[in-house]
């Protein structure tokens, strides 16, 4: 399963939003793709580029357009993961030991992150306004449990403000000390920072012959790596683009807190690159907006497979199986965005390439979660189909998905890309 083997790779290489970025624009860089400067003129048209927008990346195929009206094909995902981050005021000493303050980032399994190896990875920006990706990829922190003598009526979940800081030095040095002298930079030159902790045991096979994937962030980065798999795949060395269509991929931070941001789904990047876009072929704004009323996003986040220790928590005629294929999510309060359309043509990418499709529904008595999709098509107005690959343990520190279904992911995905009309 090479697949499963390089999503392992990719997670292993993003461990914040900006690396998950940078790995991808690496990738695009080394296809061929030009790298577009928001701030400058938009490239002509005719080609293949991205832009960056801090945690947020959208890349655009335009190779095969005929018009300026034709339509986008859009696969989109998120960067980000729940974890914990470091408060701006994190250092405090306690007994001889040196404590770093941390705070929930959307909502982790907290259990899960307690007695772990962590290490830090995230962006400073300095005082010259310059920006450096950290990564300190060693098990530098521990936020340890409380034994269970001292807790005899194993009270549960951890509180979220008093019991999240993680033991990490004896020295009294502050964190950012540390850090910079690691990272070559000076601890007074850091006016901002967006630091995260990261699991450093690295991604890896698990189960009897290896057919599972143990690794952090796979909601969403296995979504991320699919589609821009995907989105390489289809343009440069398979068929590209179906002729009159563009392709576009587009992975947005800060959906685990809600996507309202400058480069959240809410924001205003896709729509603007899509403009772009147009304007650069030599069409107008009504060109823009003939393309949208053409377009389909295909939104990809994790889906739920079925626990085998809490089976009654799902719904009974849903039963999604790990390793059978990508999951279509389908919630009647549009929770999703799927509709009858959008979940046709992402059946027929599916069948085209004899890629099982499951569908999934959530309990109508519990509430259901969101993703980026209602939220994008809310912004841009495009015909949005909600789909993921089924995971356990989602929001775990480490989650769970079979090595099958990333192969699943990526071939869907691809025939997506490829779907004639
Ligand atoms: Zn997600």
């Amino acid at each position: 399963m090479p697949a499963a083997d390089d999503l392992c790779r990719f997670v292993d290489a993003s461990p914040s939003p900006f690396h998950a970025v940078a790995t991808a624009a690496a990738a695009l860089d080394a296809a061929g793709w030009s790298r577009a400067d928001e701030r400058d003129a938009w490239p002509a048209s005719g080609g293949r580029g991205y832009v960056v927008r801090g945690g947020s990346l959208v890349a655009w195929d335009d190779t095969a357009a005929t018009g300026p009206a034709d339509p986008f094909r859009i696969v989109g995902a998120h960067t980000d993961s729940p974890n914990l981050r470091l408060k701006q005021h994190h250092d405090r000493r306690f007994e001889g030991t040196d404590v770093l303050a941390l705070e929930p980032y959307g909502g982790p399994l907290l259990t899960t992150w307690l007695d772990r190896d962590l290490g830090v990875a995230g962006r400073v920006v300095l005082r010259d306004g310059s920006e450096r990706l950290v990564h300190v990829d060693e098990p530098v922190l521990r936020v340890p449990n409380l034994a269970i003598h001292l807790d005899r009526d194993a009270a549960g979940a951890p509180d979220r403000q008093r019991h999240l800081d993680a033991v990490w030095s004896q020295r009294g040095r502050p964190f950012l000390a540390w850090l910079g002298e690691r990272e070559g930079f000076a601890a007074e030159d850091v006016l901002g920072h967006e630091l995260m902790t990261t699991d450093v045991v690295p991604s890896g096979r698990v189960g009897a012959d290896g057919w599972l994937v143990a690794a952090p962030r796979l909601d969403n980065q296995a979504t991320c790596f699919a589609g821009l798999e995907a989105f390489l795949t289809s343009g440069a060395s398979g068929s590209g683009p179906v002729p009159g269509q563009r392709s576009v991929l587009v992975l947005f931070d800060h959906e685990e807190v809600g996507s309202s941001s400058e480069r959240g789904a809410a924001s205003d990047l896709l729509l603007t690159v899509l403009e772009r876009i147009v304007l650069a072929a030599g069409g107008a704004r009504d060109d823009l907006h003939r393309a949208v009323a053409g377009s389909i996003c295909a939104s990809g986040d994790m889906a739920h497979a079925t626990h085998p220790n809490h089976a009654e928590r799902h719904e009974p005629l849903h039963h999604v199986v790990l390793g059978g294929g990508p999951v279509l999510k389908v919630n009647q309060n549009l929770r999703y965005a799927t509709d009858a359309a959008g979940a046709a043509v992402f059946a027929r990418a599916c069948e085209s390439v004899g890629v099982p499709l499951q569908r999934y529904v959530h309990r109508a008595d519990l509430p259901c979660g969101s993703t980026i999709g209602p939220i994008s098509a809310a912004r841009t107005g495009i015909s949005t189909v909600d789909f993921g690959a089924p995971q356990l343990a989602m929001h775990s520190a480490r989650e769970t998905m079979a090595a099958a279904d990333v192969e699943h992911y990526v071939k869907a995905l691809t025939a997506f890309f490829e779907l004639a009309d």
